[in-house]
């Protein structure tokens, strides 16, 4: 027996049709509810109404990632490597943020699919800000650029990226998974920026790309806990790592190198 999402009525199953995306197989309305409601669908478009659902459906930018080109592709393509997740039961891809980098999840809505709404959900004790969308289509243009399933521990970086791409699409990385801090022991404003990732191949193809662009050797991969590592470049590095990262876009405003304080001011934490 299975309840009918419209009419309330607890049917047998063969009342329902089979519908395979749905978690069950089957449609959430009874057959007769459903010839119901696409005929009065039908009805509405004949009249030229509007389709909320197929508005939204038809607002995803399917064929975005076909060819990455510019800079801000590449950086939406860093945010799913570091935050993104792509399930392997249905063809979907979904972002989610800590609230307070909302941010992220807008720039990537509005680049993927502009109509979607931004959901926030609640992740044990903060909330997280999400867009989730479906596309055959994005799916398998993803897999040629390292997004897939599971990915968070074999990450790889994106061999058919462009080089030129190499500073935004780490930018979207470290504004998802990324840090930096002010060493208050340090008499004068001393900055550490780093990235996190569980893939340690990842991270040492990440540091190749960095020294390829900026000259900065590699440093040693450490454990950040039993299943990330992380890489980190201090002082007159992290601000040679930065400048290079932001070189064709803002990223996040609180990622960002901050500006040293004239000569006089009082230092204050600035994170
Ligand atoms: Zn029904």
């Amino acid at each position: 027996m299975k309840r009918c999402a419209r009419c309330h009525q607890f049917l047998s199953l063969n009342s329902f049709y089979r519908q395979s995306a749905q978690p069950d197989g089957l449609t959430a309305y009874c057959k007769e509810c459903w010839k119901t409601d696409c005929a009065q669908r039908h009805a509405r478009k004949r009249e030229g109404m509007v389709d909320k659902r197929r508005i939204l459906m038809e607002s995803v930018r399917h064929d975005y990632f076909s060819q990455i080109e510019r800079p801000i592709q590449a950086y939406v393509l860093g945010l799913l490597a570091s935050d993104g997740n792509v399930s392997d039961a249905r063809p979907r891809i979904a972002l989610s943020v800590h609230e307070k980098d909302k941010w992220l999840v807008e720039v990537a809505r509005d680049e993927l699919a502009p109509m979607r709404p931004i959901t926030l959900a609640r992740h044990r004790d903060y909330h997280m800000a999400k867009i989730a969308l479906t596309s055959p289509q994005m799916v398998s243009d993803l897999a040629h650029f390292e997004i897939v399933p599971r990915k968070s521990a074999t990450l790889r970086w994106p061999a058919a990226l462009p080089q030129t791409l190499a500073n935004s699409y780490l930018l979207g990385v470290y504004d998802g998974d990324g840090w930096i801090t002010r060493d208050l022991r340090k008499p004068v404003p001393y900055f550490t920026a780093g990235i996190i990732s569980a893939s340690q191949g990842f991270l040492q193809a990440a540091c190749a790309a960095i020294y390829e662009a900026t000259g900065l050797e590699a440093p040693c991969l450490s454990p950040v806990n039993q299943r990330a590592f992380g890489i980190r470049y201090g002082g007159r590095r992290a601000e040679t790592l930065l400048a290079w990262l932001h070189q064709d876009l803002p990223g996040l405003q609180r990622k960002r190198y901050p500006t040293l304080p004239a000569v006089g001011d009082t230092p204050t934490a600035a994170c």
